[in-house]
């Protein structure tokens, strides 16, 4: 239920009607707009009479929210979160690139790519340290080693780190990363997804490869209803019929959960493609759909990387791709100003 007060609601009649919904056992969400001020209703509203609120003189209106998330949904925050990484704002109309190779290899490879992607104007790094693989003899991750080498990449480069948690065991590994990564196979690991919530880290949780957006955003909520109100979401491409490509990017996914979250919207075009030829079209069309961010593979040498070589950029062709993407989200704010 989503309560929509009137301008300026006075403060001891607010403060009563935030007590009251309190007792009725459901917790109030305030957000307050610059001319109006939203309350969401989180919890089993079922018994609370719409009628009685809509009579209230500081009330404009009551509506009931059919969609089974709510702290994830715009109608319960109708402005654009933006999530703080470091100095970094994710959301709201910006355009953050996250860039670096798809494991962490060695501490000559991380600090590399994570010089070279940072001096190409990237502003969070990547790598994987716990790597999901399909198959078991494939290079599982450097693991706790990993994780060290990218703090080291972190002190050495300023940058915030992102990497992916596969199981809760690893949740301590994790206390100096600044976003964790809840990938495409662990979208619907709840207990994992309960945990992060208890945590006040950012969660860049990446859609599943057959789920639909409200499973995505159902997803979010799990770690939302536990307190943890700085998620990202991902779209990373999915399953279709097509197997030319790795899987299928969908950009319908921008608009379709801008418009059903306030969450920021991020654009993972490596995996979507599989093909590193292919990252360039599929970022600045992301770019130009509306995109918060791109979390992009970069390799120093993609020919002989441990995992994921063929999609990943070499480091000058992202320095080539960031010129394009500055452009292009250039331009986006042109159009969006007409
Ligand atoms: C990754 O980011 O390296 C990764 C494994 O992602 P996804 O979960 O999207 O496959
Ligand atoms: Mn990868």
């Amino acid at each position: 239920m989503v309560i929509i007060l009137k301008e300026n609601p006075g403060k001891s009649q607010l403060d009563n009607l935030i007590s009251w919904i309190k007792s009725q056992g459901v917790t109030p969400h305030i957000t307050q707009g610059i001319h109006q001020t939203i309350m969401g209703l989180v919890g089993d509203t079922a018994k609370i009479d719409i009628e009685l609120l809509q009579q209230l003189e500081i009330v404009a209106a009551v509506k009931r929210v059919q969609e089974p998330y709510k702290n994830a949904n715009r109608k319960f925050h109708p402005l654009d979160s933006i999530v703080k990484v470091g100095d970094t704002g994710i959301g709201g109309g910006t355009m953050t690139v996250i860039a670096g190779p798809c494991s962490v290899e060695s501490e000559e490879q991380i600090i590399t790519v994570a010089r070279s992607v940072k001096a190409s104007g990237a502003k969070i790094l990547r790598g994987g340290a716990f790597k999901p693989r399909t198959s078991p003899y494939a290079f599982q991750g450097l693991r706790d080693e990993g994780i060290r080498l990218l703090l080291e990449a972190k002190k050495d480069t300023g940058l915030p780190i992102v990497t992916e948690i596969m199981d809760l065991s690893q949740l301590e590994l994790f206390s100096e990363v600044d976003v964790i990564q809840v990938g495409a196979r662990n979208m619907q690991n709840f207990e994992l997804l309960k945990q992060l919530g208890h945590s006040n880290k950012p969660v860049l949780l990446k859609r599943g490869l057959a789920n639909t957006y409200q499973e995505l955003l159902m997803s979010a909520e799990y770690i939302m209803a536990f307190g943890n109100e700085n998620v990202i979401l991902c779209e990373r491409g999915i399953r279709t019929f097509e197997n030319y490509t790795r899987n299928t990017l969908d950009i319908s996914a921008i608009p379709a959960l801008k418009t059903l979250s306030h969450l920021p919207v991020i654009i993972d075009p490596s995996h979507a493609a599989g093909i590193a030829r292919f990252v360039s079209p599929l970022s600045l069309s992301a770019v130009a759909a509306g995109a918060d961010g791109l979390i992009i593979e970069v390799h120093n040498n993609p020919a002989c990387a441990r995992c994921d070589g063929m999609q990943s950029l070499t480091m000058p062709d992202f320095a080539a791709l960031m010129k394009k993407i500055n452009i292009v989200t250039n331009a986006r704010e042109e159009c969006n100003a007409l």
